[in-house]
């Protein structure tokens, strides 16, 4: 696959409920900053070679004994095998790992009676934009996006923790395709209290070389 993504280390902008898919070698990081503060970024890596691999939570909370996504902790995928490690987290820390990403039913449920860009879409569009199909929406990663878990198991939606400016840094630990999906969700406030989706930032960093 040609590396469409570029090579500098120039900072890219996904706009604010729109998704894309990024060419990361193993070895290599992407920093993903929040420049508003309070946009949830939807994650996936899929095998650059291979799209029936892709990132699986279920294996991700087993392997790392939590149900939240800390420094050090690495997206493993549905075979298990390392994709993606936390390497760098200068938010408050909160990564949700339970909830799925948003389609086009929730926004039904939501009320929503027109078409509303979602999550679900970003991820197939930005694949089909690289020319690859996955024959399923995958659970994604759910970056800043502040999910509580009650004693009871009850989980709340709430806004974000981080502030505008931080930023999670994750290294490929295989030849991925990172989609991030700057989340459209307007109708409750888990991408902040506005209700506001916005943009985000994201660049590669040659992270071995700086060793
Ligand atoms: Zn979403």
């Amino acid at each position: 696959m040609p590396r469409l993504t570029p090579d500098d280390d120039s900072q890219q902008i996904l706009k604010a409920t729109r998704g894309t898919a990024i060419e990361l070698y193993k070895g290599e990081a992407i920093r993903i900053t929040n420049l508003h503060g309070s946009q949830v970024v939807d994650t996936w890596a899929v095998n650059l070679l291979d799209s029936s691999e892709c990132g699986a939570l279920e294996h991700t909370r087993s392997i790392n004994s939590n149900i939240f996504f800390e420094t050090d902790m690495t997206l493993v995928s549905n075979l298990r095998r390392p994709m993606l490690t936390l390497i760098e987290d200068t938010s408050p820390g909160r990564h949700d790992t339970l909830l799925c990403p948003c389609n086009s039913a929730i926004y039904q449920e939501l009320g929503c009676t027109d078409y509303h860009r979602s999550c679900t879409d970003n991820f197939h569009e930005a694949l089909a934009e690289r020319g690859v199909a996955c024959s399923y929406t995958p659970a994604s990663l759910n970056l800043f996006m502040n999910i509580p878990v009650a004693d009871d198991g009850s989980v709340q939606r709430v806004p974000p923790r981080s502030k505008p400016g931080d930023s999670v840094t994750l290294l490929a630990e295989m030849d991925v395709l990172v989609v991030l999906s700057a989340c459209p969700q307007d109708i409750t406030p888990i991408n902040g209290a506005e209700r506001q989706p916005s943009d985000i930032a994201w660049v590669i960093q040659p992270l071995r070389a700086q060793e």
